[in-house]
């Protein structure tokens, strides 16, 4: 007689069965039906994608694509040679991931043991606690002071604590401020991996990203899910120095990205012209949207300096107040 089969749930480890999983939001056609509204005039703005979509070119592109029963070039060499004339960094400095999520995950990788402690500044984007846990690691969350103020004095208390990594989000999502030099370089000159997650740079035309040759911790992180429309194509990149990238590629899976986001990445960084028509158009209609919100007035937005609103509500609204936001992450 064999033994009686072990139960699968010993097998399992520990923090995993303690996670969360990841609850997509309602579809838009629920939400506009419960709401009486006609889903075709309802635009979904809570994953802040880009409505107008990416350019014809990109289109052109992945129908022309060649080579799909190939696998991609694992550095995509191409696409690096196009963002290092974007970026103004070498190709060298350069590393291509499915998504900043999975580039969250990769420094993830790299940095944090079971047990380790990562920073964010809450309230900020979700996935940088989310992936850690995912590691077995530990989120301190550093709340915002006023005006989103970043507590320099207690994250620097965390970083003396060992923390390995600090998170900052610059347009913070979903705050929509940016961080300010005094904020950053107290954190950085400690020499702890900082992430600045830059997600919508192009929106407020500001970019941490020449510290880099400076700090050899600073890593920054971007995205083609925002202003170039590809969010479903799931490509995104990090600059960093070739130390810390050296490291990212051993733990990062070999054919991490897909040809189709190359090739479409490739030809959006290509047609600069349709980027900034489209910034522009993006810029225009967050305007119209700040001015319709303050003379409706029930809703006050936040100064944005990315492509989404953070509003103050005038009157009760659970779960929206700046109080429950310190306390929530947003997610997704
Ligand atoms: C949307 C978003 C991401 C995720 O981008 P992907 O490249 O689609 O994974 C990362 N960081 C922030 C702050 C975001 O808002």
């Amino acid at each position: 007689m064999p033994n009686r089969p072990r139960n699968i749930d010993s097998y399992y480890r520990p923090h995993v069965r303690e996670l969360e999983p990841y609850v997509p939001p309602e579809a838009l056609e629920i939400l506009a039906y419960r709401a009486g509204l006609d889903p075709a005039h309802a635009s979904k703005l809570d994953f802040n994608e880009n409505p107008y979509g990416p350019s014809p070119r990109v289109m052109e592109a992945l129908a022309s694509m060649t080579n799909v029963h190939l696998y991609p070039d694992p550095i995509a060499g191409e696409l690096r040679e196009e963002l290092a004339a974007y970026t103004g960094m070498d190709p060298e400095e350069i590393l291509i991931g499915s998504g900043a999520d999975e580039l969250i995950s990769l420094v993830v990788s790299v940095f944090v043991e079971p047990g380790d402690a990562v920073v964010d500044l809450t309230p900020t984007y979700s996935m940088y606690g989310g992936v850690t846990l995912q590691h077995a690691g530990r989120v301190v969350h550093v709340p915002r002071g006023d005006d989103w103020k970043v507590d320099v004095p207690a994250v620097l208390a965390e970083i003396e604590r060992g923390a390995k990594i600090v998170w900052v989000c610059s347009p913070n999502n979903p705050t929509g401020g940016l961080a300010t030099e005094e904020e950053i370089m107290p954190l950085l000159e400690t020499g702890a991996p900082m992430v600045l997650d830059e997600a919508y740079f192009e929106f407020s035309r500001h970019t941490f990203a020449p510290l880099i040759r400076m700090y050899p911790n600073l890593i920054v992180l971007r995205t083609f899910s925002k202003l170039a429309g590809l969010a479903g194509l799931r490509i995104a990149y990090m600059l960093a120095n070739r130390d810390i990238l050296g490291q990212a590629h051993k733990v990062k899976l070999p054919f991490n990205t897909t040809l189709a986001g190359q090739v479409a990445a490739t030809a959006a960084l290509r047609d600069r012209a349709y980027l900034a028509a489209n910034l522009d158009a993006l810029l225009a209609e967050r305007q119209r949207l700040v001015t319709l919100l303050r003379e409706q007035g029930e809703l006050n937005p936040y100064p944005s300096n990315a492509n989404f609103l953070l509003c103050r509500t005038s009157g009760d609204a659970p779960g929206a107040s700046p109080a429950h936001l310190r306390r929530q992450t947003r997610g997704h």
